[in-house]
């Protein structure tokens, strides 16, 4: 099977791109930061707090999550129900990025993220994925933007959905959620030292996909 690992940190545009890509090449696209959202809905939800590592750990006997392809949309499913669409609000991203710290919770996704690069040509987007979840992947790519790019795309997405928050916001929940992601002591974000950086600071979504499926095709013949 074919695997493609895209990290990078939140808003760098991993999933619309990724997304694009992978139907381009016809592979399915793997939107792994769903996985760590639904855990973290789940103890939003039994107002459980999500800092608390032991807390966060002995609810997962509990939690079933799954993820199904309709069509070619990713689902995810927390004990049976569709939350695809309450785990996008900033609430959800902030308790993500919580229990994501906590080694058991990443064990518990482990082999769920595994098994689908094992059975599907796919692109996988997430925070680790080229270093520990698929270390053997053919192409990865660490994609990027400046911090105030990767703000004003969220903040915009916000905004057509009808969401408040300001800018500023956005751009300081941004910048936690990047220092929570890089400096947790398991896997924390940061490149493969085989990945191919990309950076979309100054490239339109257009330029962007064009980029990064550049970059598999030219790693497919290498
Ligand atoms: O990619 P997304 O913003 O949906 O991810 C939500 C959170 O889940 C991230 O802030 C990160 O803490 C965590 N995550 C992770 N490892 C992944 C994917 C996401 O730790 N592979």
């Amino acid at each position: 099977m074919i695997n493609v690992a895209i990290d990078g940190p939140a808003g760098a545009g991993k999933s619309t791109i990724a997304r694009t890509a992978a139907k381009n090449l016809g592979y399915i696209y793997v939107d792994t930061g769903a996985l760590y959202r639904a855990v973290g809905v789940y103890s939003l939800r039994h107002g459980f707090d999500t800092k608390n590592a032991d807390t966060v750990a002995a609810t997962l006997p509990d939690i079933q999550v799954e993820l199904k392809f309709l069509g070619d949309i990713q689902h995810v499913f927390l004990n049976g129900e569709d939350v695809s669409e309450e785990i996008r609000t900033p609430d959800a991203s902030m308790a993500a990025s919580d229990v994501s710290a906590v080694p058991a919770v990443r064990q518990f996704l482990f082999d769920l993220q595994r098994d689908i690069a094992k059975q599907n040509n796919c692109i996988m987007d997430g925070r680790d994925i080229g270093t520990v979840v698929l270390p053997d992947a053919q192409v990865k790519i660490f994609l990027t933007a400046s911090p105030e790019a990767r703000a004003q795309r969220r903040y915009k997405e916000l905004q057509e959905k009808g969401a408040s928050d300001t800018y500023e916001a956005v751009l300081a929940d941004l910048k936690q959620r990047d220092y929570n992601d890089s400096h947790r002591a398991v896997a924390p974000l940061k490149p493969a030292e085989d990945s191919v950086l990309v950076d979309t600071t100054a490239l339109n979504l257009e330029k962007s996909v064009e980029k990064v499926i550049s970059v598999i095709r030219n790693k497919m013949t290498d």
